[in-house]
């Protein structure tokens, strides 16, 4: 696997997220119209925090990852019921000391070694307690300048057990309406193979959309989609130098392949090395 301790590769994604249903973004700091208000930033804008949408595309892809390899190895399916016995190195407060201790003095292919067998795939890419992540998602903000009105909706509090409406207990929230358009962008730095097959199976359910986001999936809200039409990847190879110069010039290029067909040929590329 590829270590952070040089920069191997870069690539940037960047494109418009459209709301299929109205979504909601809690938080609980805000004080607003509502009982249960959407997140918002300072000046009072709504924005989906990247954390939120990174939650939802790590657990999408975790879900997903059985594509790869049957046997994956995804250390949170595992805590859900797994058989496998492994400990992944991110789920325990020492693990980044037993990574410093085997980095001290080890080649970067030792440590890679290391790494491979400790670490779950997952984590791998979207990091954790002990390991950084290679993929950043970015605040997702509002494409529209104005201030945008949001929806009011009633729901009623239902009772775990017995899944009936409990009397008495109505509330409303607020929601961002369906439609609404916001800035996607990630980055990703240091990508194998498997990084790659694995982001890819994400970008593919979002282009598709099938990726929820927020709270109240269950009764519709949060469905939402990437426009495949305004998405532009750009990668750099920094290993080769004319792809780092063309990078680093006013204008690097743009991939210029379909993005399905850029996510799929990587997936695939993967899985006929297996
Ligand atoms: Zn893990």
């Amino acid at each position: 696997m590829e270590l952070h301790h040089q920069l191997k590769n870069r690539v940037e994604i960047i494109g418009n997220l459209v709301l299929d249903t109205a979504l909601h973004v809690g938080t609980s700091q805000q004080v607003g119209r509502s009982d249960s208000p959407v997140i918002r930033t300072q000046f009072g804008e709504v924005f989906i925090p990247g954390s939120s949408l990174k939650g939802a595309f790590r657990s999408k892809v975790e879900s997903l990852a059985h594509i790869l390899d049957e046997n994956a190895w995804v250390c949170f399916l595992q805590k859900a019921g797994g058989s496998s016995h492994r400990q992944c190195l991110t789920t325990y407060s020492k693990g980044a000391t037993e990574i410093q201790e085997r980095a001290d003095g080890a080649k970067p292919e030792e440590l890679a070694e290391f790494l491979e067998e400790n670490l779950c795939i997952a984590c791998r890419l979207f990091g954790g307690a002990s390991w950084r992540s290679k993929v950043l998602f970015d605040d997702l903000h509002l494409l529209q300048s104005y201030n945008f009105p949001t929806e009011l909706r009633d729901g009623v509090g239902i009772d775990r057990d017995t899944r009936k409406a409990v009397e008495g207990v109505k509330y409303d929230f607020e929601a961002i309406p369906a439609g609404s358009r916001f800035q996607f962008r990630l980055v990703a730095e240091n990508l194998g193979k498997q990084d790659w097959a694995l982001l890819s199976i994400g970008l593919l359910e979002m282009l598709q959309g099938y990726l929820s986001l927020g709270g109240k999936t269950s009764r519709g809200l949060g469905s939402c989609h990437l426009e495949t039409e305004k998405l532009k990847i750009t990668n750099v190879d920094f290993t080769d130098k004319q792809s780092a110069l063309n990078y680093f010039s006013t204008k690097p290029s743009a991939v210029d392949e379909p993005p399905e067909e850029w996510f799929l040929k990587k997936l695939n590329t993967y899985l006929n090395q297996q």
